[in-house]
């Protein structure tokens, strides 16, 4: 085993060894720095709001927190 496994994120392709890659908290894919970002996500169990890294798909499906004129 070696101690970098190559990784690619799931939205661009973008392969790297550098670190372990970080997973989304909505699909578990990897996804590289600039496609995942820190969104409120409502827990199911206590329905407070948690900061989860969130890729940009699933963002997309996301509702609005304040957020608005996304780019096009
Ligand atoms: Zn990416
Ligand atoms: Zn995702």
């Amino acid at each position: 085993m070696n101690e970098n496994s190559p990784w690619a994120c799931h939205v661009c392709g973008l392969k790297s060894t550098n670190g372990t890659g970080r997973a989304c908290a909505l699909c578990y894919q990897i996804a590289c720095e600039a496609h995942l970002a820190h969104r409120p996500l409502r827990n199911a169990e206590f329905g407070h709001l948690e900061l989860k890294l969130v890729c940009s798909d699933c963002a997309q499906g996301l509702p609005d927190n304040g957020e608005s004129g996304t780019a096009p």
